[in-house]
């Protein structure tokens, strides 16, 4: 919050101008009311004063006017007397009643009263309306009327009609008395000309006054009713109210009646008032000026406080807790000054703990970011360390795979390998391996792990047929992650209810399929994403690992092999008579052979050609292959001529086998080619021999006794077998030593 400086306050928002102005506007306002209090005042006090005098000049008036109607009742008495006695038939001394007229009109002359009858030289007056009215009442009454005429078209008079009695005529006559009641009579009234009188109609129209230089106020209604009940009634007028005036009734007779007004002019108030005002103001003006000046001067010396107060804000403001107000009064302000003091000496301690809390926060914070690093660098290193984790995990599955792969090239073993390996390595609960070939154009089961192997025994699969099918197909690794819900899942043609999670994998090198990989999990979605590469990097190697194997194997079979029928050539033949040689030396087992020698293959070759003798020799290789055990050995010892190893065969086993044989082949069609041998049918001549360890029997003697045995088959006749033994084989000679 900013605090403005004293200078940029706004001078009325200012707090001495705000005390400063309440009082010039106190001081006015005494001084203003104190002025129209005491105009007030003087004025009610002169008003009463004039309103005594007033009313005791219209006392004076008032009864002048009833003298004056006394005055014209009692003369218009005394003239009905008169009247009456002059008129009177007892009186006849005529110059009596003379005398006594004569005298009495001339006391109504100097009384200035006038005197006219009617009927008489009262006629004249008739013409006037308010007369005749007058007239005519008195004669209703037969009582004297008064009334002020103000227009007789003379001067204002106060005149009364009373009746009398006529004798000449016999009828009613009307003395009518007025005398002068005009301005002379008014100035008579108030010679000194200080009090102004008018005459007004009961109706309170101006009759006559005895000056031009006053003016009445209009009377209202109201005003004049109250008059006419017989109120006295003071009225002022003009500005400043320098005219006041009495209002009074004056009842004429019985039923006749004039407004006296009284006036008198208060041209003195009004210079009252002007004096007062001015030395009232000149008053007020130098009590403002003095007061003010004294006010401001202590109110400055009372602001000094303030200031030091604000100027200490601004100073503990800007942020110097060590500014302390020097001491400024013993008022309230030094309480306010020693609570400022204390307040800024406990705001400097607060100011103090809040730094040191706010460094102590600034370290913790640092602390925590610190933490939060550190947390973030484990955080990063555990990542990092997981992932390294997965990594040794994966190059160790890869290593072991691989570790296990270079160790052999059988590929059966290979097969068994690959499948232990990922077994192992990857926590499968079941592999299975399809290896695929192109001329068997299907997939066959080769190996697994964690099952029962006898289970899959046999089951093969085409190309795009089920889950492996497609895989082989697509050479694409396929994720299945609920084998229960997988439409293509053929459940190993129904052998086998895979359930659970499965990735098949194709063992691909070059776009060539060698076969695929099926990996089990019990669970649903059970292989994690990062597993899918170790997979792909597995099945990879292992196809790799795999061609290699099976090119070594075909390379090996086609140095191992005649080309021509697939059987065991002479190389191999003598490799494995060695190594069985070996065996029946060591287990003492019996060891024996079968040389055969197609009869007169000659002849058919002449007769049917070369290519046809090649399909003879094929055919008679599979037979032999088919008619003979598993661990026999048949091989292709050279041209038409074969030779079978037979381990653990007796001499009589082996004779038996090859009568067997030969009986075979002379039954066997050979696409009629047969039909022009000799016999009418392909014949053999098969000479069998045993080995014979304990007597130091050597290969060779071994083979030679058995092409000795064949020769003395030929000799003997052909399409028969000969046994010859080390024994009686001592004059047989060799069929090389003969030329048949
Ligand atoms: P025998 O054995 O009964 O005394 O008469 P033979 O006609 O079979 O005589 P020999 O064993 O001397 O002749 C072998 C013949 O076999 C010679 C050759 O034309 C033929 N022959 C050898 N090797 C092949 C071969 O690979 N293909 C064909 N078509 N014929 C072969
Ligand atoms: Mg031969
Ligand atoms: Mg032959």
């Amino acid at each position: 919050m900013d605090i403005l400086p004293l200078s940029q306050l706004r001078r009325r928002n200012r707090l001495r101008n705000k005390i400063l102005l309440p009082f010039f506007f106190s001081i006015i306002l005494f001084g203003t009311a104190a002025t129209v209090g005491s105009i007030g005042f003087i004025r009610t006090v002169i008003e009463k004063s004039i309103d005594e005098r007033l009313y005791s000049t219209h006392e004076i008036l008032y009864r002048e006017i009833k003298s004056l109607e006394i005055k014209l009742s009692e003369y218009s008495k005394r003239l009905l007397f008169i009247t009456n006695v002059v008129s009177s038939p007892l009186n006849d001394n005529d110059n009596t009643t003379s005398l006594l007229r004569e005298s009495f009109f001339s006391t109504l002359e100097n009384d200035n009263i006038f005197v006219a009858s009617f009927p008489g030289n009262a006629g004249d007056y008739l013409y006037y309306e308010p007369i005749q009215e007058l007239f005519s009442q008195a004669l209703q009454s037969g009582q004297p009327k008064f009334r002020y005429l103000g227009q007789t078209g003379t001067v204002p008079t106060l005149a009364v009609a009373a009746p009398f009695p006529e004798r000449d005529n016999n009828g009613i006559g009307i003395y009518f008395l007025q005398t002068p009641m005009d301005k002379s009579f008014l100035t008579r009234l108030s010679p000194n000309s200080t009090y102004y009188i008018t005459l007004l109609s009961a109706t309170g129209a101006p009759i006559i006054s005895n000056s031009d230089d006053i003016s009445l106020p209009e009377l209202n209604a109201e005003q004049l009713s109250a008059i006419q009940q017989g109120e006295h009634l003071y009225l002022s007028s003009g500005s400043l109210f320098s005219s006041r005036h009495l209002f009074h009734a004056v009842p004429l007779g019985t039923n006749d009646m004039l407004i006296l007004a009284t006036s008198a002019k208060l041209n003195e108030l009004g210079v009252i008032i002007q004096t007062i005002a001015l030395r009232s103001i000149l008053t007020l003006l130098a009590a403002l000026i003095v007061g003010g000046y004294v006010f401001i001067r202590m109110l400055n010396k009372l602001m000094q406080p303030i200031n030091s107060l604000l100027i200490a804000i601004d100073e503990v403001r800007k942020g110097n807790l060590d500014y302390r107000i020097d001491n400024i009064s013993v008022d309230e302000f030094g309480l306010l000054r020693t609570s400022f003091n204390d307040m800024t000496i406990d705001l400097k301690h607060l100011y103090e703990e809040k730094m040191q809390r706010q460094n102590e926060l600034a370290v913790a914070n640092e602390k925590l970011n610190h933490q939060k690093t550190i947390a973030q660098k484990n955080y990063e290193i555990e990542k990092a360390n997981h992932l390294l984790q997965e990594h040794i995990t994966e190059l160790t599955a890869l290593f072991q795979l691989n570790r296990a792969m270079i160790t052999t090239i059988d590929t059966k073993e290979l097969f068994e390998r690959i499948v232990e390996t990922l077994y192992a390595t990857l926590n499968c609960d079941m592999v299975v391996i399809f290896s695929y070939r192109d001329e068997d154009n299907c997939l066959k089961i080769v190996s697994s792990s964690g099952i029962d192997r006898e289970l899959l025994d046999g089951v093969t699969m085409k190309l795009d047929e089920g889950i492996t099918g497609l895989t082989a197909r697509k050479q694409k690794l396929v994720y299945i992650k609920d084998m229960n819900a997988e439409k293509k899942n053929l459940n190993y043609k129904g052998k086998l209810k895979a359930h659970g999670s499965m990735v098949s994998v194709p063992l691909c090198v070059k776009m060539r399929t060698y076969g695929v990989i099926n990996l089990h999990k019990n669970r649903t979605d059970g292989f994690l994403n990062n597993e899918f590469k170790l997979i792909q990097a597995a099945a990879n190697q292992a196809a790799m690992a795999l061609e290699n194997a099976l090119l070594y194997e075909q390379t090996k079979n086609l140095s191992y092999t005649d080309e021509l029928t697939q059987l065991a050539n002479r190389r191999y033949f003598f490799e494995v008579s060695k190594r069985e040689m070996a065996q029946s030396i060591r287990f003492n087992s019996p060891l024996s052979l079968a040389m055969i020698d197609i009869d007169y293959f000659k002849s058919l070759n002449d007769t049917h050609g070369h290519l046809m003798g090649d399909r003879v020799l094929k055919k008679v290789a599979q037979l032999l292959n088919e008619h003979t055990r598993e661990a026999d050995i048949v091989g292709r010892y050279g041209g038409e001529e074969f030779i079978v190893l037979m381990p653990h065969t007796d001499l009589d086993g082996a004779a038996n086998l090859a009568e067997k044989i030969r009986k075979l082949i002379s039954c066997e069609s050979f696409e009629s080619l047969e039909q022009d041998q000799p016999e009418k049918s392909l014949t053999l001549s098969i000479g069998v021999t045993i080995f014979a360890p304990g007597d130091h029997d050597t290969m060779q003697q071994f083979i030679d006794r058995a092409d000795r045995a064949l020769y003395l088959a030929k000799r003997n006749g052909r399409n028969r077998c000969e046994t010859l033994t080390i024994d009686t084989d001592q004059n047989t000679p060799n069929r090389s030593d003969v030329t048949t």
